[in-house]
């Protein structure tokens, strides 16, 4: 099932996305519909509403409003070394602020102060139950469901920072959606990233070096994680800077596509 979050006129609500392709842009617009959910999507039964919406008369938002958004660096071997690095030995975790998020179809936005502004495509898990010191064979229980994202980076702060906040933190460096689909075969997933249509990253969610329960184990013996929480669980190699005006598309088998533009900002 996909889960979205959507504006139609004042009205902000989530809602299950029915009959609609593989992304926004890609739904045939006379069948693809959006039908309101009361309240939030986490924690017990949906509340379906009897009305539907078509899908080109809503405006997509962020698929979710995480209290912290939680990234594992360096969790696909190949991107480890393309950065000259080893796979760490248990889950490298950073924090990206909330004010990261953006939805689909949103602007990513340059800052002025990098001159290498990365993408990174990732597969991200929603957390859809308060937790705190998870079991790895406990973690499924308190999955919510799954989205693409991008865990924009700039790249040459990273380099010159010896932490990853200012790098991992500007506005708009976190796109997700374009919802969530609530279950994922993650041992077929394929993840993908596109920019200007080229093919960039490509690599099966089975070559996480630490699959998703480790990581809910991992960051839950650290802190408590709420509905809505995001976990990153890292990218693959193929890594490269963005430009302005570049369209960015990260695609999860399973899921759909997130697409986003670039332009400069101040
Ligand atoms: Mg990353």
């Amino acid at each position: 099932m996909r889960i979205a979050r959507f504006a139609i006129g004042d009205t902000v609500a989530y809602g299950i996305v029915e009959s609609a392709g593989d992304s926004i842009a890609d739904s045939d617009p006379e069948i693809a519909r959006i039908r309101p959910i009361r309240g939030m999507p986490f924690g017990g039964e949906l509340e379906p509403a009897e009305t539907t919406f078509p899908l080109p008369t809503v405006r997509f938002l962020p698929p979710v409003l995480p209290s912290k958004i939680v990234g594992i660096g360096k969790n696909y071997l190949a991107h480890a070394q393309e950065l000259g690095a080893y796979a760490p030995e248990e889950p490298l975790m950073f924090l990206k602020p909330n004010t990261t998020v953006v939805g689909p179809g949103a602007s990513i936005v340059l800052p002025s102060i990098s001159e290498r502004v990365d993408f990174e495509g990732e597969l991200a898990v929603v957390i859809g139950a308060l937790c705190r010191n998870v079991a790895v064979e406990d973690a499924d229980m308190v999955i919510g469901g799954y989205t693409c994202a991008n865990d924009v980076t700039a790249r040459d702060l990273q380099m010159r920072d010896t932490q990853w906040t200012r790098a991992k933190g500007f506005d708009t460096f976190a796109p997700l959606g374009p919802w969530i689909e609530t279950t994922l075969d993650t041992t077929q997933a394929q993840i993908q990233t596109s920019v200007n249509g080229e093919v960039r990253q490509a690599a099966a969610v089975a070559d996480l070096v630490f699959g998703i329960p480790q990581i809910i184990a991992h960051v839950s013996a650290v802190m408590t994680l709420l509905p809505g929480d995001v976990i990153l669980t890292g990218t693959p190699a193929g890594i490269g800077p963005l430009q302005d005006q570049d369209e960015v598309s990260v695609t999860v088998t399973g899921i759909g596509t997130l697409s986003n533009d670039v332009r400069l900002g101040d």
